[in-house]
């Protein structure tokens, strides 16, 4: 059993936090929030005043924060808090930057750190089946694999530190672009009148094929049971993914690299999050492209 720190208990962090208490580990929890406390405790999670409290004597820290300048804040606490040999986690998805100056934060004090966002959402949290995309030494990827195993279903360990958060933000500009594609297809196909269920059969085993159609399909009743079967409640919020899209931006903008689709993406998922869509799965898209003038 280990003492693990764990700061955020948010809609992620809870039932993050959860699965370590059932595998045996003692959970230090802190979080701003009085109801996310109180849901904490309820779960057999230790809760203290400060972060800093709660890591004093964790072997392994997790973060599970809502952005970059958050996440580093928290850091500047709890860095002059931990043991030593103590191994920070933050699974936050947070900027590159951010992520590298937490490295360097963490590393000048002697310890470790790893930047290990997830894929698999609120679901995937609560059935310990995330994917955590991981940058940092192979020393603290060693010390922490075995609460990331309890956490997740896959662990890819991509690089040094910033490497997991680069991931994060690839994957997810891809599937931004992806699902636009995919709206638009289907959105396409349904005014020449060519039949859903016909085109999902075709692009399903051709090649258009991908993910946001084979398992994400944005059209009810077409594919396997996804968010558009439930009138499009998230499900990943489009508010979230265009949060992912933004952080692809700042990071095509600081490293100079043309992503033009991924440009278009961001500007497409604003509008839609910008009109009454952030609440709304990202594959919602398909509502909000069908309701554009085509200019
Ligand atoms: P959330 O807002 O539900 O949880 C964040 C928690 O952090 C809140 O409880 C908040 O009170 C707490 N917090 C904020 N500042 C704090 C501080 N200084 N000290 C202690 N606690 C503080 O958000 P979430 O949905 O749990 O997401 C957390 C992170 O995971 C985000 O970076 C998000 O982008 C990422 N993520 C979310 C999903 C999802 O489906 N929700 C999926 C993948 C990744």
């Amino acid at each position: 059993m280990s003492k693990i720190g764990f700061i955020g208990l948010g809609n992620m962090g809870l039932p993050m936090a959860i699965n370590l208490v059932k595998a045996g580990h003692e959970i230090h929890g802190f979080d701003l929030v009085p109801s996310a406390i109180e849901a904490a405790k309820a779960a057999d999670i230790d809760v203290y005043e400060s972060a800093a409290e709660a890591v004093n004597d964790a072997d392994l820290i997790v973060t599970m924060l809502p952005n970059g300048k958050i996440v580093l804040s928290v850091f500047e606490e709890i860095i002059p808090a931990a043991k030593a040999g103590a191994v920070i986690i933050d699974s936050s998805t947070i900027d590159v930057s951010s992520a590298k100056k937490a490295h360097e934060l963490a590393e000048a004090s002697g310890l470790g750190c790893l930047d290990a966002p997830v894929s698999g959402g609120v679901g995937g949290a609560e059935a310990g089946t995330l994917t955590f995309m991981v940058g940092g030494s192979k020393d603290s990827f060693a010390k922490a694999e075995e609460a990331l195993n309890i956490m997740g279903g896959k662990l890819v360990h991509c690089g040094a530190g910033g490497a997991g958060q680069s991931a994060k933000i690839c994957n997810n500009m891809l599937l931004g672009i992806s699902m636009i594609g995919a709206c638009e297809a289907f959105s396409l196909a349904e005014k020449l009148g060519l039949d859903q269920q016909s085109l999902f059969d075709v692009v399903s085993t051709s090649s258009g094929s991908c993910w946001s159609v084979n398992t994400y399909c944005p059209v009810p009743g077409i594919g396997p049971q996804s968010p558009a079967d439930n009138d499009y409640k998230p499900g990943f919020a489009a508010a979230l993914m265009l949060k992912d899209l933004k952080l692809s931006q700042q990071a095509a903008d600081e490293s100079n690299m043309a992503t033009p689709m991924g440009k278009h993406a961001a500007d497409l998922y604003q509008a839609m999050v910008d009109g009454d869509g952030a609440d709304t799965d990202f594959s919602g898209m398909i509502n909000f492209l069908q309701n554009m003038k085509r200019g």
